[in-house]
C-alpha cells in the first residue's frame, strides 16, 4: 500500500500517524482530508510539510465532491477524522452525530466507490460502557453511554456493515486513553499540564476514582501501521496501554512532574454518565500481529509533560480557542 489517505490527519493521533508513515516507508505518498476544526492545528504538520510524497487537503469528510476527489487513487484510507471530546459531546451532540457518523457514511461510499483496497476505522474503547473488573476482548457487545461513544459505535458499525454488506476490505482497531505531545489542551494530560505549569488550579471530577488505561500515542500509530498491513478484513483488534490509572492517582503523578502540588486541585461535579472504568484485552492483536506497546509509562509521561513545558507557543494560542484561557 504506498498511497495513503488519512483523515484527520492536523489533529493529536492523525499527525503522529502521518509523520510515522513518512519516516518509516520509503516511497508512501499520503494525503491528508483535515477540515481544520477547532482541535485540528496545521502546524502539527509542519515537520512533513516539505516531504515528497505529502499533501494536505483542507475539506470536510462529509462533503462528498471532496471526498470523491481525494479518494480517487488510493490504496488505503486510514480514518481519524472525529469529533472526539466526550464533554463537548454531552453539551451539543449534533456535530459528533454529523462528523462521526455522516462523515464516516460518506467516506465508506467512497471508499467503494473506488474500490479502495482497505479501509482502516479508528475506534475507541469508550464504545463498550465501563466494566468493574476485567478486560473486554473484541466479542463484547457495544454499550456506549456518551453521545461521543454512541457516535464512535454507529460508526463502527457502519464500517463493518460495508464490509459485510458491499464487500468493502474495512479492519477496525479500538484503543484506550491516548497521551503524547500535540494533544489539545482540553483534554485531562494536557489540560492539567499546562494549567499545572503556569500555577493555575486544576478541575478533578468527582472523587477522582475514575480509571483509564493509557498508550502513548507512537505505540498506538505503529499499532495502526500493524493493522493496516496485516489485519484480517472485518475483523476489530483492540490496542491497550496496560497501564491503568484512576484519575486521581495520575493528577498525583502530573503534580509531582510540574513541582506542584494538591493545592491547586480543584473538585468539580463528576461529568454526567461518566464511565467508571475501560480495559481492553489487547491479545488478539498480540498473538496476531505480535504488538507491544515500547514505551513504558512513566518515562513516557515525564517526556510528554517535558515537551508542553517546551512549548508554551504551541498550546497557549489553542487555549484561546477552545475558550479554556
Ligand atoms: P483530535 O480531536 O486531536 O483530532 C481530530 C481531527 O479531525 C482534527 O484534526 C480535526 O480538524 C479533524 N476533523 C474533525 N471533524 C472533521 C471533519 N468533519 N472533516 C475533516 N476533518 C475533521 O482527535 P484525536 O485524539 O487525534 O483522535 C483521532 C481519532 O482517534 C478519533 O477518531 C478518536 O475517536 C480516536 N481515538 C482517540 C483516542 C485518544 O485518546 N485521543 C483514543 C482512541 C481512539
Amino acid at each position: 500500500m504506498t498511497r495513503i489517505l488519512v483523515t484527520g490527519g492536523a489533529g493529536f493521533i492523525g499527525s503522529r500517524f502521518v509523520r510515522h508513515l513518512l519516516d518509516t516507508r520509503p516511497g508512501v505518498r499520503v494525503t491528508v482530508l483535515d477540515k481544520l476544526a477547532y482541535s485540528g492545528v496545521a502546524a502539527n504538520l509542519d515537520p512533513v510539510a516539505d516531504r515528497p510524497g505529502y499533501r494536505f487537503v483542507r475539506g470536510d469528510i462529509c462533503d462528498p465532491a471532496v471526498v470523491a476527489e481525494v479518494m480517487a487513487g488510493q490504496d488505503a484510507v486510514v480514518h481519524l477524522a472525529a469529533e472526539s471530546h466526550v464533554d463537548r459531546s454531552i453539551t451539543g451532540a449534533d456535530a459528533f452525530v454529523r462528523t462521526n457518523l455522516t462523515g464516516t457514511q460518506v467516506l465508506l461510499d467512497a471508499a467503494l466507490r473506488a474500490r479502495i483496497g482497505r479501509f482502516l476505522q479508528v475506534s475507541t474503547d469508550e464504545v463498550y460502557g465501563s466494566i468493574a473488573a476485567g478486560a473486554w476482548t473484541e466479542e463484547q457487545p457495544l454499550a456506549p453511554n456518551s453521545p461521543y461513544a454512541a457516535s464512535k459505535a454507529g460508526a463502527d458499525l457502519l464500517a463493518l456493515a460495508q464490509h459485510r454488506t458491499h464487500g468493502l476490505d474495512v479492519v477496525v482497531t479500538r484503543c484506550s486513553n491516548n497521551y503524547g505531545p500535540y494533544q489539545f489542551p482540553e483534554k485531562l494530560i494536557p489540560l492539567f499540564t499546562t494549567r499545572l505549569l503556569a500555577g493555575r488550579p486544576v478541575p478533578l471530577y468527582g472523587d477522582g476514582r475514575n480509571v483509564r488505561d493509557w498508550l502513548h500515542v507512537s505505540d498506538h500509530c505503529r499499532a495502526l501501521a500493524l493493522v493496516l498491513d496485516g489485519g484480517r478484513a472485518g475483523e476489530v483488534y483492540h490496542v491497550g496501554g496496560g497501564t491503568e490509572l484512576s484519575n486521581r492517582e495520575l493528577t498525583g503523578l502530573l503534580l509531582a512532574a510540574t513541582g506542584t502540588d494538591w493545592s491547586l486541585v480543584r473538585r468539580v461535579p463528576d461529568r454526567k454518565g461518566h464511565d467508571l472504568r475501560y480495559a481492553l484485552d489487547g491479545g488478539k492483536l498480540r498473538r496476531e500481529l505480535g504488538f507491544e506497546p515500547t514505551v513504558r509509562f512513566e518515562a513516557g509521561l515525564a517526556a510528554t509533560v517535558d515537551w508542553y513545558r517546551e512549548h508554551p507557543s504551541w498550546w497557549q494560542p489553542l487555549l484561546e480557542r477552545a475558550a479554556l484561557a
